[in-house]
């Protein structure tokens, strides 16, 4: 079975509520019906798709929470946490925003810094402040329970480390093991929240489960509300059996920032409690980007699949066939308009919509639709017929380990199959002299077109269904792909519909203009860092900035950020080394005027002595640029 829901407590949706202005379950309704309605009308269908803000997952929350709580698996510890007077309250992580400490980022929250990717703690923060009042938070004693990982931990390195090294995909173990390597601490199950599960203890009113101890519980709670919805027996899903055999196996789809809550968390909960199966894996993916830059819904750079269908309707699996072919399985990828483009029309329309549409035209045009067995099989049709039928277990494999842009491929490799047996035979040739041997071409075509729909059914649903009512046959299912028999002799077809249709260039640039007015729009909003205290004009005064002009650069060997820069300041020519790789190649900086600062004390970075600083300007976004000259200025010019 396939459970799906959202998860509908946590720091992000009160924020969210608190800036448009409404109550929590406004926001959540919304969100709740909005992907429900995306999931649907792309294709994707759940047994159930459920919500964490339903009462059977509370009180199957607290449930798990009493458990382990009455095995006295917690550890209850006093901390100090930031408070904000102003209104009255402990302050969640994601209401806490300040510098990180590591790389500099004034806009990074509680938990983590979203630029350098860091996970932190609010305290770690340089200049908290509450996003709330805007003001300092106080430090405030107020008590939680733990959840002592570092406990589990040997029973962790058993059961996910020495267990699962042949099982999780390399970039999930990867993180599992720096986890485990790093030393796992006790982690707080509580949260001095007012929106989420109500911790079950008299003693913590006011207080609500922390999110990522509730939100995998959802899995199960889901599952429960379908087996009563279905009567059911939910336990038999989730609970471990009396023999072994008859336990479920539990699979975890999920993105790589919430594979340690998956790996980790979760399990450890799982099994401190006792009664549950373990998940067997936990094939995550790594992280999407968008057109050179993370995907924001807060800064929507995104794309919005209610806007989609809007601006493409009809079109769902051109977008699912994009998806699919870039999924980012072992490491990060991107998705651009002009690839997706570029998949549209190179692939979609010019492979499998261009065979399936010559195969029905044809067959219009000389047998008026009729799929007719001609002439005898030739050695031609022997060997396509035999190669077809290996297609449902290349895909069945590939899904099965979890390689859907193999899978993928391979059912593309089926639809290029058709192509090339239709070239090589030249129906359009052979029909004058012989047109026995036409039929039996079409014949064979039009089998690998019906199995075309039948291998297209999971990656691609609505193609498979329109090439079904074009053939005119009933859908088969997934035993029947790979026969030669699928549409059987004097089976009239019908009409021909085109299948894909192709991107135009406006249809792009339409795309990314509304990317960037998306951007433009928040630079306006985006948090003006505040002013730094006052300096005297003698302090601004030792500061030596001059205008450069670099003379040569490099890549600093072994380093991602780091160009080493030759600048010629008007007295002398130095070394700079400068923290720019990941904006600029040394041919972009090459000749370029800069401001430099040049009387910063030397500094050796990665052995390469420093003379001095490039001046640069960032944007909220982290998007440097140079402050240079706006015309050509003398080499040496004083800046003041
Ligand atoms: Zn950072």
């Amino acid at each position: 079975m396939y459970v799906c829901g959202s998860d509908e407590h946590g720091a992000a949706i009160t924020i969210k509520a608190k800036k448009e202005g409404v109550q929590p379950q406004e926001i959540i309704d919304k969100y709740n019906t909005q992907i429900k309605e995306s999931f649907e009308e792309f294709g994707i269908s759940f047994n159930i798709y459920h919500r964490t803000s339903e009462k059977i997952h509370h009180e199957l929350s607290q449930e798990f929470f009493l458990n382990l709580y009455g095995k006295g698996e917690f550890i209850e510890k006093f901390s100090e946490q930031y408070f904000d007077e102003e209104y009255q309250q402990f302050l969640a992580d994601r209401y806490i925003v300040g510098t990180c400490p590591h790389c500099h980022n004034p806009g990074a929250y509680g938990d983590q810094c979203e630029k350098c990717g860091t996970s932190l703690n609010p305290t770690d923060l340089i200049d908290p402040r509450s996003t709330l009042s805007g003001k300092s938070p106080i430090l405030k004693e107020t008590k939680h329970w733990y959840l002592p990982l570092d406990k589990y931990q040997p029973w962790l390195e058993e059961w996910l480390i020495q267990g699962k090294k042949d099982v999780l995909k390399s970039n999930v173990f990867g993180q599992c093991q720096s986890w485990l390597k790093s030393g796992l601490q006790p982690r707080s199950m509580t949260r001095d929240l007012d929106w989420g599960v109500d911790v079950p203890l008299k003693e913590a009113q006011g207080k609500k489960l922390y999110v990522w101890l509730d939100a995998p519980i959802g899995y199960i709670s889901a599952t429960k509300q379908w087996a009563l919805d279905e009567g059911k027996d939910w336990e038999s899903y989730w609970k471990t059996q009396q023999d072994p055999a008859n336990d479920s196996t539990l699979i975890h789809f999920i993105g790589k920032d919430n594979i340690v809550f998956h790996c980790i968390t979760f399990p450890a909960i799982l099994h401190a409690h006792g009664d549950y199966i373990l998940p067997e894996n936990v094939p995550a993916n790594e992280f999407l980007n968008l057109e050179g830059d993370k995907l924001s819904t807060s800064r929507n750079h995104a794309v919005w699949l209610h806007e989609y269908l809007d601006e493409f309707p009809g079109k769902q699996d051109e977008l699912r066939y994009t998806l699919t072919s870039i999924l980012p399985e072992t490491s990060d990828s991107e998705f651009t308009w002009k690839d997706f483009q570029a998949r549209v029309n190179n692939e979609l329309v010019a492979i499998l919509g261009n065979f399936v549409n010559r195969v029905m035209v044809l067959s219009h045009k000389y047998f008026d639709g009729q799929v007719l067995m001609g002439s005898a099989f030739t050695s031609s049709e022997t060997a396509v017929l035999q190669e077809l039928s290996r297609f449902p277990d290349l895909i069945k494999q590939s899904l099965s380990q979890y390689r859907f842009r193999e899978a993928l491929a391979h059912f593309m490799n089926a639809a290029r199959l058709g192509n090339k047996y239709l070239a090589d035979q030249e129906p359009w040739k052979v029909f004058k002299e012989d047109p026995e041997r036409v039929k039996t071409v079409l014949f064979v075509a039009g089998q690998i077109v019906a199995n075309l729909a039948v291998l297209a059914q999971p990656f691609l649903p609505f193609t498979s269904k329109k090439i079904f009512d074009m053939l005119k046959i009933s859908a088969s299912n997934w035993d029947q792909a790979g026969k030669p028999d699928l549409i059987s002799s004097t089976h009239q077809l019908g009409e021909t519909q085109l299948l894909f249709e192709k991107i135009t260039d406006e249809q792009v640039e339409f795309q990314l203009d509304k990317l960037r007015q998306a951007k433009a729009s928040n630079a306006l909003l985006a948090p003006k860092s505040e002013q730094k205290a006052a300096i005297s004009f003698d302090d601004f005064g030792k500061l030596d900035i001059r205008v450069g002009k670099i003379i040569a650069a490099e890549k600093v060997a072994k380093t991602k950020k780091l160009l080493q820069l030759t600048v010629d300041t008007g007295i002398d020519k130095r070394i700079v080394v400068s923290g720019i790789a990941e904006h600029f190649t040394p041919e972009q900086v090459l000749d370029k005027q800069v401001a430099i600062l040049i009387n910063l004390e030397p500094r050796m970075i990665k052995g390469i002595q420093s003379q001095g600083m490039i001046l640069m300007a960032e944007d909220a976004d982290g998007r440097l640029d140079f402050v240079n000259p706006v015309t050509n200025i003398s080499t040496g010019s004083v800046v003041r």
